[in-house]
């Protein structure tokens, strides 16, 4: 019994000594188990996160002092229950059920207001002893009530604003864990219990195989499988983490050389490098050397950096990430969005891409889709790459591709794998696997914002045809109008030959993919289309170009498209050239020209001079003074007033192709309701009879055109 026994004092606070303190505690769970009250009590472990800093700030003897101020404050707080020190900042008290939780918060609050350090804060564990543990009190040994009380203010030490823990089962799992792994981890790594499971990643706008991701496994065949999420805090913990990363780095390379020597299509492999990596080893140094010992090549191994490594030390980190991206890795930051970094944070360090945390998508709603949206944007502002994690189904799936997220990983596509599941993973899925080519292809892509009211698609031409690849909602719209609804109709009518002046958009085509953009309007029976093109990048003969379509005569989805079509393709036909100048921007747009020194679609100054050099290459010398005064914009506005349509309509002499003088129709009419009182100015020869209801059309044309400038 107890009171056999010496007590051991702790000199310094005068409490009871560890071993004392378990040696009394005990006989009191005795006297309280033959009482019939057992548990009557709680264990409580107090510890003090950073108490080296007191020490450093305040010296060896400021500490002493602190910690004779805790345990006096705990006499105070804890009357009447039992009170110890374990070593240095930690203390024990068996105190009373009943007052035992207000007892703890009040000496936390105490204890924490004399220290006055929001850096140094005590944290408590409680152990509520359940009335079972008697029987583990006897079995397990004296200090195990304490053991768990511990383990509980352990769970909470990083936290802020926490100041105690209750122990529970899962708690205690994670210790049990910790133990396994810390006695086991050497030899997990040589017997082949710790594996690597790969991710596929997935190109959004071709859905290949593009990526994949490193993941660690370890499968023990009695203990059974340990979760990630726990096995690297633990390594993190114990400061074994880059033993890890190492081996996975290693393995990584072994795979690659593999699937290059046997020929096997391969991607990138992404792999993990935690925080603490950079200060237990030298990641960059670690990584090149291994690339160099497999004879592989920067481009085949990307780097991911979670998203709370950066907080720490800013510049280093600065320097470790230049250092991996002058050598040609990509690096990626993982975890975006899962709670710190902030968006200066990404514009100072430069990513090649950045995951965006699954937390994104497991709350999926419209709230969490228009910040997604937000963050795609922003990113492609930043010129970063995106990946989006954990892509659970269909409809996440089918919007992260319509806002132009350029990656996916999730179990949509794919779970991890082992490796030999992996190597087959493309074929069995019938996902191709991307080819270095299409990667420097696509890449490009991603720099387009397609959240956009622009019309926007994407197209591989190969020399001989276009294909689709991407199109924004906007693009669909207006390929719906026109009766395309999906990647293969549209495919199949840039194959069909049979279809009306498709040499006319690989014309262009060959243009763009030559001098980088082109633009024409194509015209058919029932559309009117203007489309440009733009070059975005070129791998070999591979060339991917941005189309943005403008559905010339789409106005009312409820008009009866095949006749407006003709009205309008009949007006266009009347004139032969069509201008819009824009009143605000001072420009003047080229919609339609019989001139071939004018393309549709390019913009001009509105200025004198570009009039001045038409006047004396064309208009007759009689009627350049004239042309000079009306085209001008005061003029037209002045003339237009006049009339009750907002229209003017005069005529000149010009010359045609072959050199003779003839009579041209000039109609402008200004268009009101836009912003900048823009004019349409419509030019067509005398000679040919104006249909009957010309001028309305040419109205309706108008309002038509104002609607969507
Ligand atoms: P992480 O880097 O964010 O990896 C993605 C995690 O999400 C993986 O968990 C993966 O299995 C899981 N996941 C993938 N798709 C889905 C999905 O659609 N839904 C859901 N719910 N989950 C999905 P895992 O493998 O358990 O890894 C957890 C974390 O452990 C990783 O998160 C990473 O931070 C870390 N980790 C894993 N292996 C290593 C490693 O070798 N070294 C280091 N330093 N960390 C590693
Ligand atoms: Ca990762
Ligand atoms: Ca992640």
């Amino acid at each position: 019994m107890a009171a056999q026994r010496e007590n051991n004092y702790d000199a310094l606070t005068g409490l009871l000594e560890m071993h004392s303190f378990f040696h009394v505690t005990i006989g009191i769970a005795d006297r309280d188990h033959e009482q019939g009250i057992f548990p009557a009590r709680y264990a409580v472990y107090f510890n003090i996160s950073n108490f080296k800093l007191y020490n450093s700030i305040y010296g060896i003897e400021g500490g002493d002092e602190c910690l004779k101020k805790i345990a006096a404050i705990l006499k105070d707080v804890f009357a009447g229950d039992y009170i110890g020190r374990a070593a240095g900042d930690s203390f024990l008290v068996l105190a009373a059920k009943g007052t035992a939780i207000a007892r703890t918060e009040e000496a936390c609050r105490r204890i924490n207001e004399m220290i006055n350090n929001p850096g140094i804060q005590i944290r408590a564990g409680i152990n509520q002893t359940e009335s079972d543990d008697y029987g583990k009190y006897v079995q397990k040994g004296d200090s195990f009530t304490f053991d768990l009380a511990k383990i509980a203010c352990d769970s909470i030490k990083d936290k802020n604003n926490v100041c105690y823990a209750f122990y529970t089962k899962e708690m205690g799992k994670y210790n049990e864990d910790r133990n396994f792994i810390l006695a086991h981890f050497e030899e997990a790594l040589k017997n082949g219990n710790i594996k690597i499971a790969y991710q596929p990643i997935v190109r959004s706008i071709t859905g290949k195989f593009c990526n994949s991701e490193a993941l660690s496994r370890w499968y023990d065949p009695e203990y059974g499988n340990i979760s990630p999420a726990v096995f690297i805090k633990v390594l993190e913990d114990a400061h074994l983490i880059h033993k890890l990363d190492t081996f996975v780095l290693r393995e990584v390379a072994k795979v690659l050389r593999y699937e290059i020597d046997h020929d096997i299509p391969y991607v990138p492999i992404s792999i993990n490098f935690s925080r603490l990596d950079f200060f237990l080893m030298n990641p960059f140094e670690e990584v090149q050397k291994v690339v160099k010992e497999f004879d592989l090549k920067p481009n085949m191994i990307d780097i991911e950096i979670t998203e709370s490594t950066i907080l720490e030390d800013e510049s280093f980190l600065k320097k470790e990430v230049n250092d991996f991206r002058n050598a040609g890795y990509e690096v990626w930051l993982d975890d975006f969005g899962s709670g710190y970094s902030s968006l200066n944070v990404l514009a100072d360090f430069h990513f090649d891409e950045i995951k965006l945390d699954m937390g994104f998508l497991k709350n999926y709603s419209e709230s969490s889709q228009r910040v997604i949206k937000s963050v795609i944007v922003m990113a492609k502002q930043l010129g970063l790459h995106t990946l989006a994690e954990g892509v659970e189904t269909k409809e996440q799936a089918d919007f992260l591709i319509s806002i132009g997220c350029d990656k996916m990983q999730g179990y949509y596509y794919a779970k991890p794998m082992g490796l030999d599941i992996a190597v087959d993973y493309p074929q069995q899925r019938q996902i191709n696997v991307e080819t270095p080519e299409e990667e420097i292809l696509f890449n490009r892509a991603s720099a387009v914002n397609v959240i956009t009211d622009k019309s926007i698609g994407f197209y591989i031409y190969d020399g001989k045809y276009l294909t689709i690849r991407f199109a924004n909602n906007a693009y669909w719209h207006v390929l719906s109008k026109i009766g395309l609804h999906s990647k293969e109709e549209v495919n199949a009518l840039l194959r069909d030959p049979t279809v009306n002046k498709l040499e006319s958009i690989y014309d262009l085509a060959e243009k763009a993919k030559n001098t980088g953009k082109g633009s024409l309007i194509y015209q058919t029976d029932i559309y009117y289309m203007n489309i440009n093109m733009q070059k975005l990048s070129q791998a070999g003969n591979m060339v991917l170009l941005q189309l943005e379509l403008e559905n010339l005569n789409l106005r009312h989805t409820n008009v009866d498209l095949t006749k407006y079509a003709r009205e309008i393709r009949n007006f266009m036909a009347m004139y032969r050239d069509i201008y819009y100048f824009k009143g605000d921007l001072g420009e003047i747009e080229v919609l339609q020209s019989g001139n071939p020194a004018y393309k549709a679609g390019e913009v001009m100054k509105w200025e004198k001079d570009v009039f001045e050099n038409y006047a004396k290459d064309r208009i007759h010398p009689q009627d350049q003074k004239r042309y000079l005064h009306f085209m001008n914009k005061e003029t037209i506005y002045s003339l237009a007033e006049k009339s009750d349509k907002d229209e003017t309509v005069t005529m000149f002499k010009e010359k045609d192709r072959n050199g003779n003088y003839k009579w041209m129709i000039y109609d402008a009419i200004v268009i009101r309701d836009t912003r900048g009182n823009d004019v349409l100015l419509a030019i067509r020869e005398d000679v040919l009879p104006w249909m009957a209801d010309g001028s309305e059309v040419l109205q309706e044309y108008t309002r038509d055109i104002s609607e969507k400038k």
